[in-house]
């Protein structure tokens, strides 16, 4: 198969530590196998790994690859993966943003750049097309994420120059630190924002001015232009416009699947306070969208009056409305706007900050924890003025914010007292959907590579519309079904919300490659990459420590029935689970301990340039 466009086959790799860069060539067996984006960055993070690696040392690699789809003329084709070993996990991690920061990355030239070593100084790399140059600044010390953004815009004179970075809790080491972009977008899970802390790496600002190679101009827009079409058509587009993922808190709430008081219940008696409705009627004030994404998901609020009048920020979207609502008993729509904000600028995971306060306040109301052990301060729930004072300790690491700017993991050597009400896999707090009425979503939490994140599988809702009719048979495969999907949208560039949203069928996938790229691939041979995919990071993890013992969900979804709702009483049954389990890795070719065949390891042990 020749490859006709879609790549300009080049990696910019940057050692920070020598000052060095280098371009490699990428073969077109590479690009045929890993096709880009997540599958780019697990094989390069995969050839830069040692089994003893510490995620925050120089030798750790973080690769940033957008994908072939990235930036053409399509529906939600603004999508970028960071990719790296977590320093909150230990494992294998990526996590992705919108915007149009991975648009520029390609026009500068480059399918995709790996980075390593550590700056001497304070500093970000300016790729201005083919020139790589790394600015040393002490000037942004410690400057939250948005006056950074325009501090190097202003620095370089280009205002519209793109630029993705980090906020203080990066600079600290908080080990959920995310990568933000274009103002409000997030690479928010796994710590890759820790990374670059750790690389004294503030940002990458880059521009570019080429033009994407496209096989097939006329097919790709008579593609487009259906796809288009057909989201336009959908009865749900004109409410997703206004909503976009908010409107997810009613239909979890009256699912009765809404993570409430820390993961204890799924129903919250105040969700109309913090929906899309109460969002719509008095805070929101405009959208934002991807690249080429006629679906604008980004909400841009503003809070005119009260206590946090002037805030402004775009989001929440429904993970931060949760973990910052129902999940701490608030019922406040301006105060999640507030801490929605304060984590963008200090560049915190809201879905992990959330998750962990949760866990504090629970853990002081049932006497686990003591007034000396969080500073002092009483904590409650809905208490707005302590959770934002721990928001702030978490990016500053003061204080009790200093034990859980490190995360699930070490939060649980410290105090393992609380495990049983952390909800967390893997080191990865658990975000905002209850796994409890759904056994495959414990499982999807339970397997995924990265920890408990719902990017990888969600199959809540597939689960509680079959119902009785599925057996662990059916679950288990709808498991694998999602995991092999998703890491299409992951590889191609493109945002999977038009899939999950509005019924836009992944067979469009395959036809858009061919068009790009001149390359006929059918989705089922898009599905053996992500399935590869899915072995190698599984490989990445086992030789990291994961066994069998690290695929369960967390504690709370076996031993705490759902309290209120339609899934009252609900929990996950320990044999049926063992069995799903069984039944998983069977599926997926592994032993009983997880462990892919050694023939599979064999496979990756080709070299991008051959
Ligand atoms: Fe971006 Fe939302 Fe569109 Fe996805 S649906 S590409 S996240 S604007």
């Amino acid at each position: 198969m020749k490859i006709r466009g879609g790549y300009s086959k080049k990696i910019l790799e940057i050692d920070l530590s020598s000052k060095t860069t280098r371009i490699r060539k990428l073969s077109d067996r590479f690009i045929l196998k890993y096709i880009g984006g997540r599958g780019f960055g697990a094989k390069l993070v995969w050839d830069n790994l040692r089994p003893d690696l510490d995620p925050l040392s120089p030798d750790n690699v973080v690769v940033i690859a957008p994908g072939p789809l990235t930036g053409v003329f399509l529906p939600a084709s603004g999508k970028t993966s960071f990719v790296s070993i977590s320093p909150a996990t230990g494992i294998y991690a990526d996590s992705n943003v919108g915007g149009m920061f991975g648009v520029e990355l390609r026009q500068a030239g480059y399918d995709a750049m790996l980075i390593r070593g550590r700056a001497d100084k304070l500093s970000y790399i300016w790729i201005d097309n083919g020139q790589v140059e790394i600015v040393a600044n002490d000037d942004l010390k410690g400057k939250g994420y948005l006056e950074a953004e325009g501090i190097i815009r202003h620095e370089i004179g280009d205002e519209m120059v793109k630029v993705a970075g980090i906020g203080p809790a990066g600079e600290n080491l908080v080990r959920f630190a995310c990568i933000n972009a274009d103002w409000g977008r997030n690479a928010g899970r796994t710590g890759m924002g820790t990374i670059f802390g750790s690389k004294n790496l503030k940002a990458i600002a880059v521009r570019g001015a080429s033009d994407l190679p496209v096989h097939d101009v006329g097919l790709l827009r008579e593609l487009s232009n259906k796809a288009f079409d057909s989201l336009k058509k959908n009865p749900y587009f004109e409410f997703w416009q206004r909503q976009g993922l908010m409107s997810v808190v009613d239909y979890l709430n009256e699912a009765g699947v809404l993570p409430t008081y820390n993961f204890r219940d799924g129903r919250f008696d105040r969700a109309d306070s913090i929906n899309g409705y109460e969002m719509e009627e008095k805070y929101k004030i405009g959208d934002t969208a991807c690249f080429g994404c006629p679906m604008a998901c980004g909400n841009i609020n503003l809070v005119k009056e009260g206590e946090y009048a002037g805030t402004v920020v775009e989001g929440p979207e429904y993970e931060t409305a949760c973990m910052f609502g129902s999940n701490l008993g608030v019922d406040n729509f301006a105060f999640i706007l507030k801490a929605n904000a304060v984590c963008d600028d200090l560049g915190i995971d809201t879905i992990s900050a959330g998750n962990l306060i949760g866990v504090l306040i629970e853990g002081c109301e049932s006497g686990i924890l003591k007034p000396g052990d969080v500073d002092g301060m009483t904590l409650r729930w809905g208490d707005e003025e302590s959770i934002l004072a721990l928001v702030n300790k978490i990016g500053r690491r003061e204080g009790v914010g200093d034990v859980l700017a490190d995360g699930a993991k070490r939060v649980l050597e410290k105090w393992p007292a609380l495990k049983p009400i952390t909800s967390q896999v893997k080191g990865l707090e658990q975000s905002a959907y209850d796994g409890r009425a759904t056994i495959s979503m414990a499982l999807a939490y339970a397997t995924s590579d990265i920890g408990a994140h719902h990017a990888r599988a969600w199959t809540v809702g597939k689960e509680l519309e079959m119902g009785a009719d599925w057996g662990i048979e059916e679950k288990a495969a709808l498991v694998i079904y999602h995991q092999q999907t998703r890491p299409v949208f992951d590889m191609l560039g493109v945002c999977r919300l038009p899939w999950i949203e509005l019924g836009f069928s992944e067979l469009h996938y395959p036809e858009f490659y061919r068009a790009v790229t001149g390359v006929s691939m059918t989705i089922e041979e898009m599905f053996e990459r992500s399935d590869a995919l899915y072995n190698l990071t599984r490989l990445i993890n086992v030789d990291r420590g994961v066994t069998h013992k690290d695929d369960y969900p967390p504690d709370r979804c076996f031993d705490l029935p759902i309290k209120t709702g339609p899934q009252a009483g609900k929990v996950v049954d320990r044999d049926e689970y063992e069995r799903i389990l069984d039944l998983y890795y069977k599926k997926r070719g592994w032993d009983e301990n997880g462990v892919p065949p050694e023939s599979v390891r064999e496979q990756f042990n080709d070299k991008l340039d051959e």
